[in-house]
Order: C-alpha cells, then structure tokens, then sequence
C-alpha cells in the first residue's frame, strides 16, 4: 500500500512516529493509502526548515519571488487535470468540480505574481521639515497552514501563495482525509524553483496541529475547517502569542423573494446545494422562500433533484460523487430521519441510495426537506452534506431575521428582479458574503474571503488585501537627513514644524 509522506526541505521526508491513518477512495470504499501521522519531533523538524529557509528567502528579490510563482502558475496550469484526478481520487467530487477547484486556488497564484505592486508601500515627503515618513510592510518569518478536506488544493492555495510572496516561508497540515493533492502542489513549487524549505508539508492529526499552534518559531496560523476546531484554534494560537484567522462553517440562506425567475431559483438551488455532494462551505443549505412562492418553488426544485446523476468522479456523466468517509455518509443520513421525526416533510429522501458497481463507495442520494422547523436539527447544525432544508416565511422582514438569528454567517444570498430589494438586503444582512442571483458568492482572488460570527474567528479575512495584511507587518520610518541648521537640545514631544 502506498504510503504519504511528509515534504520538509524540497523532498519527500518518510515518517517515523509509526502513526499511520487511512486514505480512502470515497467511490469504492477502498483504502488505496495510508498516511503517515508526524510525531512532534517531525513538526519541529519542519519548522526548523523552514526558519532556517526564512534567513534566505525573506531577504530575496520581489523578481526572484515572482519568477517562481509566474513559473509555478505555469506548471499548476499544465498539470491542473493531474491534480483534480488526485483530488477527486481522495475527495470523491466530480472531475470538473476539481478543475473548478483548482482554477479558483489558481486566481490566487496569479494575485500573489502582482505581489510587487502590493507591497510597494506608501511614502510622504516634508512631513516636517527635510522630514520624510516610509510605511513598508515585511513578512513574519514562519507561518502555518491547516486546512480542511473539502478543497484539498484550493484552501491551501488560499494562503500558501501570498505568504511566500510576501516573504514568508510556510508549513503546511493538509487534512488527512485526502493529502495526496497538496502534496502535488509542493512538487510542482519545488520544479519551479522555490529554494528547499520555503515550503513544507507535515501530515498529521491533532498531534502537529498542537504543536504547530505551540512552537514559538512559527508566528502566524491560517486555519479553514469546522468551526468548534476553528474556535479552538484562535484560543490556542492567541494563547502562544500567534496572529491568526481561523474560519469556521455556515449553514448558508438563499432567499427568494415572489417577484424572483423561479426556474433560474431552482437550477441555482440544485447547484448549490448538490454540487460538491454539499460538502462546501459555501453550500446553500437552507432555501428561505417568501410569501406564496413556497409551493412553486419546491416543485420545482425537486423535479430537477431526482434526475442528478450520482456516481463515482470519475465518470464524466456523474453530476454528483460520493460524501467523503461511510461515517459521515451515515451521519448525513440520519439528519433525514430526524427532520421527518422533528417535523419536516421529507419531499425527496436521498437515503439508502447505492451506485451499481460501487455498492461498497461512500454515497448518498439527494434529499429535500420542506417546512423544515428552526428547532430541528437539520436546521441548527451544519450537516455538510446533499440535504437541502426549506423554510417558509410571510415576509421579507421575517425571512432577514431568521437569517440573522443565524449562529453562522459565512455567505448568503437573494434571488429577486427587485434592485431595491436586493440592495436592502445586502445592507441589512449579518453575513460576510453576499450573492445578489449568485447561489455561490466566494470572492475573487482579489477581493477577499470570510465570513462573519461563527464562520470566521480572527480579524482579516483570507487572500486578497486581507491575506497581504495578515502575512505581513507594519513599519513605519521616519527619516531626516540633517541639514548643518538643524541640531539643537529640546526635551519636548517630537512636533511637526
Ligand atoms: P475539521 O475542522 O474537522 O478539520 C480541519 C483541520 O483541522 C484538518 O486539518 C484536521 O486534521 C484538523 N483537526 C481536526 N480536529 C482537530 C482537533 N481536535 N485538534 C486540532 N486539529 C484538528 O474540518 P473538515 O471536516 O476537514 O472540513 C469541513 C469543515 O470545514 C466544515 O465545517 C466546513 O464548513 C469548513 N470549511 C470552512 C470554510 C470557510 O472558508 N469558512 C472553507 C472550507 C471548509
């Protein structure tokens, strides 16, 4: 069985603690991998590296910089199919949903090749007399990554590209559920030149999570997954001293005012709760219908429901994959039942749904639930599955305050041909991203990413000018060439004359 390793120093670093977990291929069911779990002797071993790495790469050239990630773009882009056949592999999403993956953590590569015209700083003259004041921004040293399995190219690809842009070097704790792509990426950064050390891969669990948010040499953690881990991530890096963002999940509204297109509604619903097999924190998992639109739109919703093709990612005529392990398949599962049992109408049960050929594969069909009750768990909890939630509401004032009693607020989004409306919305929402008849809202890579509440603990968001921000610092130079006028003792607070 093929075993993955860690990446420390630009090569492949076996493992030695004897740790090892399982790497499945969700369509079969099968584990086709294993992955070796680092000791806490392997995480030091990786920061090292990359400290010492830093002492180099943090005095390089903007070109010198560039060049590499110009030349990385080059090669994710000829090698971008490779690496959604490993994510879809280990992940279980369709092949063009990887290529979709892979496109959108591009648009961050190509960001941090511009990184000379964001860190060119601000300069004023004569701020006093033959006074003039420099603001530069230099990076951290050693900062750390760890992410979630959802988009196992794409969310490291959220923070590894600007950090070394910027100067920095960078650890990486990928998700054990499917490390197989990230590992690809660090490949592809080694062929195109990046100096050994700049960036590095250790595999693990909550062993090198720990120890990365307790080493005093690493100084800044990024960290997207769930969002109990994501709280417990900000305490724990605060607590060591650490700047960090941690983003959390959602459980993400689309609301649909009477005036909306229901038919274009309902193909975005299906996309955006389905795709992926809903395993996006960006999903659309409850659909907010207003006024006498309810009926309408349900039908129409589950018509097209019951005819997506669900099979292994393989396949191109699948619509839909597999969920990520049987466990969570099961746990999704059991959402259904409960909703029934907690008062929902069950108007399409994806449950006990088998593939012919992959009996043994992680799947699920679709399910759709109706009038789903706020108290049900199917609302309350993210169930990160294809369970899309409806719930009804009279009125527009009823639909915003439910969204906005809303533990979550990652993304949301409203379907209407009302611009008074949707612009009424966009202000009042409590959500950190906002689709205006965009199911999906996720920024471009120039603007940035996260949410609000329990989706996102820290202050700045990911990439675009808040990823520039986090993995630098400020500073700040005032600087006078003395004139043989100037001199003089005076005691005083320094004033501008
Ligand atoms: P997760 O929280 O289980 O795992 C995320 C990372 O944390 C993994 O690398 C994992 O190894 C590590 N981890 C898990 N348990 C830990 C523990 N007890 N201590 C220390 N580290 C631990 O999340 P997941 O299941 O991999 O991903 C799905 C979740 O991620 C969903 O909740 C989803 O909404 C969220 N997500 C959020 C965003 C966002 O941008 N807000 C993006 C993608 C995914």
């Amino acid at each position: 069985m093929k075993t993955i390793n860690h990446w420390i120093g630009g090569k492949p670093v076996e493992g030695t603690s004897g740790r090892f977990s399982p790497v499945y291929n969700p369509a079969t069911g099968a584990q086709e991998k294993q992955l070796a779990l680092a000791a806490v002797g392997e995480v030091d071993a990786a920061v090292a590296t990359a400290k010492a790495a830093f002492e180099s790469w943090g005095q390089s050239s903007l070109a010198k910089r560039t060049a590499v990630l110009f030349k990385f773009r080059e090669l994710l882009d000829a090698h971008r199919d490779e690496v959604a056949a490993l994510i879809s592999a280990e992940h279980g999403k369709v092949h063009s949903d990887a290529l979709g993956e892979v496109a959108r953590g591009m648009e961050i590569v190509e960001l941090a090749c511009g990184i000379s015209t964001q860190l060119k700083g601000e300069l004023s003259t004569q701020v006093s007399t033959r006074v003039d004041v420099a603001s530069i921004r230099q990076p951290l040293g050693v900062v750390a990554g760890i992410t979630p399995f959802n988009f196992p190219a794409m969310v490291p690809m959220w923070m590894f590209p600007l950090a070394i842009a910027c100067g920095n070097t960078f650890v990486l704790k990928p998700s054990e559920k499917d490390p197989s792509a990230s590992y690809r990426l660090a490949e592809l950064l080694s062929e195109a030149g990046l100096p050994d050390g700049v960036f590095n891969i250790v595999q693990g669990d909550k062993v090198a999570v720990d120890r990365l948010l307790e080493h005093p040499d690493v100084a800044a953690v990024s960290f997207v997954g769930s969002t109990p881990i994501a709280k417990y991530i900000q305490l724990k890096a605060v607590e060591h001293d650490k700047r960090v963002q941690a983003l959390g999940g959602a459980k993400n509204h689309m609301l649909v005012l009477p005036d909306a297109d229901l038919d274009f509604a309902a193909d975005q619903a299906i996309n955006a709760a389905y795709g992926s097999a809903g395993e996006r924190c960006m999903a659309v998992s409850v659909v907010v219908a207003v006024g006498d639109t309810g009926d309408e739109l349900v039908g129409k919703i589950s018509e097209r429901a019951k005819n997506l093709r669900i099979g292994p990612g393989d396949d191109p005529a699948s619509e839909m994959g597999p969920l990520i392990t049987r466990e969570h398949r099961d746990k999704v599962a059991s959402y259904v039942a409960g909703a029934a049992e907690q008062g929902a109408e069950v108007v399409v049960d994806g449950t006990g749904y088998t593939v012919e050929g992959h009996e043994d594969g992680f799947f699920l069909g679709v399910s759709l639930l109706d009038r789903v009750p706020v108290t049900a768990d199917a609302y309350k909890d993210e169930i990160f599955g294809p369970v899309l939630c409806v719930v009804r509401a009279e009125t527009y004032e009823d639909a915003i305050k439910l969204i906005n009693g809303s533990r979550w607020g990652n993304g949301t989004a409203i379907f209407t041909r009302d611009g008074g409306a949707a612009r009424r919305f966009q202000m009042e929402v409590q959500a950190g991203m906002v689709g205006v008849n965009v199911p999906i809202p996720v920024p471009v890579g120039y603007h940035s990413f996260g949410g609000w509440k329990d989706s996102l603990f820290g202050d700045l968001h990911i990439y675009g000018n808040d990823g520039i921000a986090f993995y630098t610092q400020g500073k700040v130079i005032t600087t006078r060439w003395p004139d043989p006028a100037d001199g003089g003792i005076n005691l005083g607070f320094p004033s501008n004359s």
